[in-house]
């Protein structure tokens, strides 16, 4: 398993730094945002650093789609029977900030769509 030492999410999957853990799995982990955008918002990554969907797609696709379905595990343990919303930002359009491939699952309230 590949980590990076200057990397945020990196520091999280290996206890480095604390993160509100809500599901983990032998590939992956689930902690919650530490800037909310919604009722529910959780952070699913891969405990291995890949930068951004991209790489991880092209690596690992069976990684991504273990990453999905902790994300749906999650909306359900969370209560989200009404609805969710799964994101990943992809570069800087996308205004991704951390480079350590993430899912957001978002859901508690209505969201409204476009995104913007
Ligand atoms: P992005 O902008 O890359 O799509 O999403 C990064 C997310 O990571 C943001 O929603 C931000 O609030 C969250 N985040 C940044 N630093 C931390 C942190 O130290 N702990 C946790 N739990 N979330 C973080
Ligand atoms: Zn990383």
């Amino acid at each position: 398993m590949s980590t990076q030492s200057d990397c945020l999410f990196c520091k999280i999957s290996s206890g480095t730094i604390p993160a509100d853990i809500v599901m983990e799995s032998e590939s992956a982990i689930a902690f919650r945002d530490i800037d909310p955008k919604a009722p529910t918002h959780v952070l699913v990554i891969p405990r291995s650093h890949f930068a951004d969907v991209n790489e991880l797609s092209a690596s690992n696709p069976n990684l991504a789609g273990e990453l999905l379905a902790l994300a749906a595990k999650v909306a359900i343990q969370e209560g989200l029977a009404t609805g969710y919303r799964i994101v990943t930002n992809t570069g800087e359009d996308a205004g991704q900030s951390v480079a350590h491939v993430h899912f957001h699952l978002l859901g508690g309230r209505s969201l409204s769509w476009p995104p913007g």
